[in-house]
Protein backbone atom coordinates (compact mmCIF):
# COMPACT_ATOMS: atom_id res chain seq x y z
CA UNK A 1 0.00 0.00 0.00
CA UNK A 2 0.98 3.74 -0.96
CA UNK A 3 2.09 5.66 2.10
CA UNK A 4 2.76 3.44 5.12
CA UNK A 5 4.74 6.00 6.66
CA UNK A 6 2.02 8.48 7.94
CA UNK A 7 2.30 10.66 10.57
CA UNK A 8 0.57 9.30 13.55
CA UNK A 9 -2.32 11.85 13.79
CA UNK A 10 -3.50 11.60 10.18
CA UNK A 11 -3.25 7.70 10.78
CA UNK A 12 -5.41 8.17 13.42
CA UNK A 13 -8.22 9.67 11.23
CA UNK A 14 -7.79 7.00 8.12
CA UNK A 15 -8.06 4.33 10.72
CA UNK A 16 -11.27 5.33 11.67
CA UNK A 17 -12.47 4.64 8.87
CA UNK A 18 -11.27 0.64 8.71
CA UNK A 19 -13.93 -1.44 8.06
CA UNK A 20 -15.84 1.13 6.47
CA UNK A 21 -16.79 0.57 2.88
CA UNK A 22 -18.91 3.86 2.30
CA UNK A 23 -17.42 7.25 2.83
CA UNK A 24 -19.39 10.21 4.57
CA UNK A 25 -18.78 13.67 3.93
CA UNK A 26 -18.30 14.18 7.96
CA UNK A 27 -15.48 11.30 7.24
CA UNK A 28 -13.83 13.30 3.95
CA UNK A 29 -13.76 16.39 5.95
CA UNK A 30 -12.16 15.34 8.79
CA UNK A 31 -9.11 13.35 6.68
CA UNK A 32 -8.85 16.94 4.47
CA UNK A 33 -8.80 18.88 7.56
CA UNK A 34 -5.74 16.77 8.76
CA UNK A 35 -4.12 17.01 5.73
CA UNK A 36 -4.05 20.71 5.48
CA UNK A 37 -3.21 20.55 8.95
CA UNK A 38 -0.09 18.77 7.84
CA UNK A 39 1.06 20.44 4.85
CA UNK A 40 0.56 23.70 6.15
CA UNK A 41 3.04 23.02 9.03
CA UNK A 42 5.01 21.51 6.35
CA UNK A 43 5.21 24.87 4.37
CA UNK A 44 3.30 24.39 1.90
CA UNK A 45 1.48 27.12 0.19
CA UNK A 46 -2.16 27.77 1.38
CA UNK A 47 -3.46 28.22 -2.02
CA UNK A 48 -1.48 24.80 -2.87
CA UNK A 49 -3.35 23.33 -0.09
CA UNK A 50 -6.80 24.76 -0.95
CA UNK A 51 -6.47 23.51 -4.79
CA UNK A 52 -5.72 20.01 -3.25
CA UNK A 53 -8.32 19.59 -0.48
CA UNK A 54 -10.63 20.66 -3.15
CA UNK A 55 -10.09 17.92 -5.58
CA UNK A 56 -9.56 15.38 -2.81
CA UNK A 57 -12.91 16.29 -1.99
CA UNK A 58 -14.35 15.86 -5.01
CA UNK A 59 -12.85 12.83 -5.92
CA UNK A 60 -13.42 10.80 -2.45
CA UNK A 61 -17.31 11.97 -2.70
CA UNK A 62 -18.05 11.68 -5.96
CA UNK A 63 -15.97 8.33 -7.53
CA UNK A 64 -17.13 5.13 -6.80
CA UNK A 65 -14.15 3.11 -4.92
CA UNK A 66 -13.55 -0.26 -7.00
CA UNK A 67 -15.70 -3.24 -5.27
CA UNK A 68 -13.81 -4.43 -2.53
CA UNK A 69 -11.66 -1.73 -1.82
CA UNK A 70 -12.24 -0.93 2.12
CA UNK A 71 -13.16 2.98 2.56
CA UNK A 72 -9.75 4.05 4.02
CA UNK A 73 -7.52 2.41 1.16
CA UNK A 74 -9.61 4.57 -1.36
CA UNK A 75 -9.09 7.87 0.22
CA UNK A 76 -5.86 7.11 0.84
CA UNK A 77 -5.32 6.52 -2.92
CA UNK A 78 -6.78 9.61 -4.25
CA UNK A 79 -4.77 11.54 -1.31
CA UNK A 80 -1.55 10.13 -2.89
CA UNK A 81 -2.18 10.73 -6.73
CA UNK A 82 -3.30 14.41 -6.11
CA UNK A 83 -0.34 14.96 -4.17
CA UNK A 84 1.95 13.09 -6.57
CA UNK A 85 0.03 15.18 -9.42
CA UNK A 86 0.82 18.25 -7.70
CA UNK A 87 4.07 18.01 -6.92
CA UNK A 88 5.14 15.15 -10.08
CA UNK A 89 7.70 12.86 -10.65
CA UNK A 90 11.08 13.42 -10.31
CA UNK A 91 13.31 15.75 -13.41
CA UNK A 92 14.19 13.84 -15.95
CA UNK A 93 17.80 12.99 -16.02
CA UNK A 94 18.99 10.95 -18.75
CA UNK A 95 22.33 9.12 -18.11
CA UNK A 96 24.10 10.71 -20.37
CA UNK A 97 26.08 13.44 -21.54
CA UNK A 98 24.97 16.79 -20.36
CA UNK A 99 25.19 20.43 -19.06
CA UNK A 100 23.16 21.20 -15.65
CA UNK A 101 23.45 24.75 -14.44
CA UNK A 102 22.57 25.49 -10.48
CA UNK A 103 20.50 28.62 -9.78
CA UNK A 104 19.96 30.31 -5.79
CA UNK A 105 20.37 32.52 -3.37
CA UNK A 106 23.49 32.26 -0.77
CA UNK A 107 23.54 29.70 1.38
CA UNK A 108 21.00 27.30 -0.49
CA UNK A 109 23.17 24.74 -0.50
CA UNK A 110 23.79 25.04 -4.52
CA UNK A 111 28.08 24.88 -4.16
CA UNK A 112 27.52 21.37 -2.13
CA UNK A 113 24.43 20.45 -4.13
CA UNK A 114 26.89 20.53 -7.06
CA UNK A 115 29.53 18.24 -5.90
CA UNK A 116 26.82 15.94 -4.54
CA UNK A 117 25.10 15.71 -8.08
CA UNK A 118 28.56 14.88 -9.29
CA UNK A 119 28.97 12.10 -6.70
CA UNK A 120 25.68 11.01 -7.67
CA UNK A 121 26.44 11.20 -11.61
CA UNK A 122 29.60 9.16 -11.09
CA UNK A 123 28.08 6.51 -9.12
CA UNK A 124 26.11 5.95 -12.21
CA UNK A 125 29.12 5.06 -14.27
CA UNK A 126 29.44 8.87 -16.00
CA UNK A 127 32.30 11.03 -16.01
CA UNK A 128 31.24 14.24 -14.43
CA UNK A 129 32.86 17.67 -13.66
CA UNK A 130 31.70 20.52 -11.29
CA UNK A 131 32.54 24.50 -13.27
CA UNK A 132 32.83 26.84 -9.94
CA UNK A 133 31.98 30.06 -11.42
CA UNK A 134 31.23 31.57 -8.13
CA UNK A 135 33.52 34.62 -7.70
CA UNK A 136 31.36 36.30 -5.46
CA UNK A 137 31.67 34.09 -2.10
CA UNK A 138 34.58 34.03 -0.49
CA UNK A 139 35.85 30.45 0.21
CA UNK A 140 33.17 28.97 -2.82
CA UNK A 141 36.53 27.82 -5.02
CA UNK A 142 37.86 26.11 -1.83
CA UNK A 143 34.86 24.71 -0.72
CA UNK A 144 33.85 23.31 -4.20
CA UNK A 145 37.12 21.99 -5.10
CA UNK A 146 37.38 20.02 -1.40
CA UNK A 147 33.79 18.49 -2.17
CA UNK A 148 34.87 17.04 -5.74
CA UNK A 149 38.08 15.84 -4.53
CA UNK A 150 36.02 14.11 -1.28
CA UNK A 151 33.73 12.85 -4.54
CA UNK A 152 36.80 11.82 -6.88
CA UNK A 153 34.97 13.82 -9.60
CA UNK A 154 36.41 16.64 -11.84
CA UNK A 155 37.07 20.36 -11.32
CA UNK A 156 37.27 23.60 -13.08
CA UNK A 157 37.47 27.05 -10.89
CA UNK A 158 40.05 29.73 -11.02
CA UNK A 159 40.49 31.09 -7.54
CA UNK A 160 42.00 34.39 -9.17
CA UNK A 161 39.35 34.59 -11.75
CA UNK A 162 36.77 37.71 -11.71
CA UNK A 163 34.63 37.46 -14.34
CA UNK A 164 32.48 33.91 -13.81
CA UNK A 165 30.85 34.20 -17.60
CA UNK A 166 34.80 33.72 -18.62
CA UNK A 167 35.41 30.77 -15.96
CA UNK A 168 32.33 28.95 -17.64
CA UNK A 169 33.80 29.26 -20.70
CA UNK A 170 37.55 28.03 -19.60
CA UNK A 171 35.88 25.71 -17.47
CA UNK A 172 33.90 23.64 -20.43
CA UNK A 173 36.87 23.36 -21.88
CA UNK A 174 39.06 22.62 -19.65
CA UNK A 175 36.53 19.38 -19.06
CA UNK A 176 35.65 18.71 -22.09
CA UNK A 177 36.29 14.68 -21.63
CA UNK A 178 33.60 14.97 -19.18
CA UNK A 179 30.50 13.78 -20.24
CA UNK A 180 28.28 15.89 -17.51
CA UNK A 181 29.11 19.04 -16.66
CA UNK A 182 27.64 20.80 -13.98
CA UNK A 183 27.82 24.39 -13.18
CA UNK A 184 27.76 26.03 -10.05
CA UNK A 185 26.72 29.60 -10.01
CA UNK A 186 27.14 32.33 -7.21
CA UNK A 187 24.01 33.48 -5.13
CA UNK A 188 23.72 36.82 -3.20
CA UNK A 189 21.50 37.56 -0.37
CA UNK A 190 18.85 38.25 -1.95
CA UNK A 191 17.44 38.50 -6.12
CA UNK A 192 19.57 41.78 -7.00
CA UNK A 193 19.72 42.60 -10.59
CA UNK A 194 23.56 42.24 -11.33
CA UNK A 195 22.70 38.52 -9.70
CA UNK A 196 19.89 37.77 -12.71
CA UNK A 197 22.55 39.60 -15.11
CA UNK A 198 25.12 37.49 -14.31
CA UNK A 199 23.25 33.91 -14.16
CA UNK A 200 21.92 35.08 -17.56
CA UNK A 201 25.85 35.74 -19.43
CA UNK A 202 26.40 32.18 -17.89
CA UNK A 203 23.19 30.96 -19.02
CA UNK A 204 24.16 32.17 -22.80
CA UNK A 205 27.63 30.72 -22.29
CA UNK A 206 26.66 27.24 -20.87
CA UNK A 207 23.22 26.76 -23.14
CA UNK A 208 22.53 23.94 -20.44
CA UNK A 209 20.43 21.07 -21.07
CA UNK A 210 18.33 21.43 -17.14
CA UNK A 211 18.59 24.37 -15.09
CA UNK A 212 18.02 23.63 -11.33
CA UNK A 213 16.67 26.22 -8.90
CA UNK A 214 18.89 24.86 -5.09
CA UNK A 215 16.47 25.82 -2.70
CA UNK A 216 17.05 25.40 1.50
CA UNK A 217 14.25 22.94 2.80
CA UNK A 218 13.37 25.81 5.52
CA UNK A 219 12.20 28.23 2.72
CA UNK A 220 9.26 29.64 2.89
CA UNK A 221 6.95 32.33 0.75
CA UNK A 222 10.44 33.61 -0.34
CA UNK A 223 10.26 30.23 -3.01
CA UNK A 224 7.89 31.83 -5.03
CA UNK A 225 9.60 35.20 -5.74
CA UNK A 226 12.67 33.16 -6.45
CA UNK A 227 11.47 30.88 -8.79
CA UNK A 228 9.46 33.61 -10.78
CA UNK A 229 12.68 35.46 -11.34
CA UNK A 230 14.82 32.54 -12.25
CA UNK A 231 12.33 30.92 -14.63
CA UNK A 232 12.23 34.28 -16.40
CA UNK A 233 15.92 35.04 -16.74
CA UNK A 234 17.42 31.32 -17.76
CA UNK A 235 14.19 29.01 -17.34
CA UNK A 236 13.71 26.65 -14.41
CA UNK A 237 13.71 22.75 -15.66
CA UNK A 238 13.74 21.28 -11.61
CA UNK A 239 14.36 22.06 -8.00
CA UNK A 240 16.71 20.41 -5.88
CA UNK A 241 15.94 20.69 -2.22
CA UNK A 242 18.44 21.18 0.80
CA UNK A 243 18.66 20.24 4.31
CA UNK A 244 16.18 18.00 4.57
CA UNK A 245 18.28 16.12 7.26
CA UNK A 246 16.77 19.33 9.36
CA UNK A 247 13.61 19.56 11.04
CA UNK A 248 11.83 21.46 7.83
CA UNK A 249 9.70 19.53 5.62
CA UNK A 250 10.57 21.52 2.31
CA UNK A 251 6.67 21.85 1.33
CA UNK A 252 7.92 25.62 0.00
CA UNK A 253 9.81 24.43 -2.25
CA UNK A 254 6.23 23.44 -3.84
CA UNK A 255 5.60 26.37 -4.78
CA UNK A 256 8.91 26.85 -6.74
CA UNK A 257 7.32 23.75 -8.82
CA UNK A 258 4.13 24.98 -9.12
CA UNK A 259 5.34 28.48 -10.55
CA UNK A 260 8.03 27.26 -12.78
CA UNK A 261 5.77 24.22 -13.67
CA UNK A 262 8.53 22.15 -13.48
CA UNK A 263 9.39 19.07 -10.76
CA UNK A 264 12.17 18.13 -7.89
CA UNK A 265 15.01 16.73 -8.82
CA UNK A 266 16.77 16.13 -5.78
CA UNK A 267 16.94 16.45 -2.05
CA UNK A 268 20.19 16.92 -0.05
CA UNK A 269 19.79 15.07 3.47
CA UNK A 270 23.19 16.35 4.89
CA UNK A 271 26.55 17.66 4.26
CA UNK A 272 28.47 15.48 2.83
CA UNK A 273 29.11 14.36 -0.93
CA UNK A 274 27.27 11.27 -0.20
CA UNK A 275 23.83 12.95 1.26
CA UNK A 276 21.70 13.17 -1.32
CA UNK A 277 18.81 11.52 -3.14
CA UNK A 278 16.92 11.59 -6.12
CA UNK A 279 13.65 12.79 -5.62
CA UNK A 280 10.97 9.84 -5.54
CA UNK A 281 7.40 11.37 -4.93
CA UNK A 282 6.35 8.62 -2.36
CA UNK A 283 8.84 9.38 0.46
CA UNK A 284 9.02 12.96 0.09
CA UNK A 285 4.90 12.95 -0.02
CA UNK A 286 5.24 11.04 3.75
CA UNK A 287 7.55 13.23 4.89
CA UNK A 288 5.41 16.11 3.87
CA UNK A 289 2.20 14.26 5.62
CA UNK A 290 4.49 12.96 8.63
P1 LIG B 1 25.74 28.12 -1.61
O1 LIG B 1 26.08 29.47 -1.05
O2 LIG B 1 24.37 28.09 -2.21
O3 LIG B 1 26.77 27.56 -2.52
O4 LIG B 1 25.60 27.13 -0.33
P2 LIG B 1 26.61 26.04 0.23
O5 LIG B 1 26.68 24.85 -0.67
O6 LIG B 1 27.89 26.67 0.64
O7 LIG B 1 25.79 25.59 1.53
C1 LIG B 1 25.55 26.47 2.61
C2 LIG B 1 25.65 25.71 3.92
O8 LIG B 1 24.63 24.72 3.97
C3 LIG B 1 26.98 24.94 4.07
O9 LIG B 1 27.38 25.03 5.42
C4 LIG B 1 26.62 23.51 3.70
O10 LIG B 1 27.42 22.56 4.35
C5 LIG B 1 25.19 23.44 4.21
N1 LIG B 1 24.41 22.46 3.46
C6 LIG B 1 24.19 22.36 2.14
N2 LIG B 1 23.37 21.32 1.86
C7 LIG B 1 23.05 20.75 3.04
C8 LIG B 1 22.21 19.64 3.43
O11 LIG B 1 21.56 18.95 2.63
N3 LIG B 1 22.15 19.38 4.78
C9 LIG B 1 22.83 20.12 5.71
N4 LIG B 1 22.69 19.80 6.99
N5 LIG B 1 23.60 21.17 5.37
C10 LIG B 1 23.71 21.46 4.06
Amino acid sequence: MVLDDLGSSLRGTLDKLRGKSRISEEDVEEVVKEIQRSLLSADVDVSLVMELSDSIKTRALEEEPPSGTPARDFVLRIVYEELVDLIGESTDLPLEEQTILLAGLQGSGKTTTSAKMAWWFSTKGLQPAVIQTDTFRPGAYDQAKQMCERAEVDFYGDPDGEDPVQIARDGLEATSDADVHIVDTAGRHALEDDLIAEIEQINDVVQPDTSLLVLDAAIGQGAKDQAQQFDESIGIDGVAITKLDGTAKGGGALTAVDQTDSSIAFLGTGEEVEDVERFEPEGFISRLLG
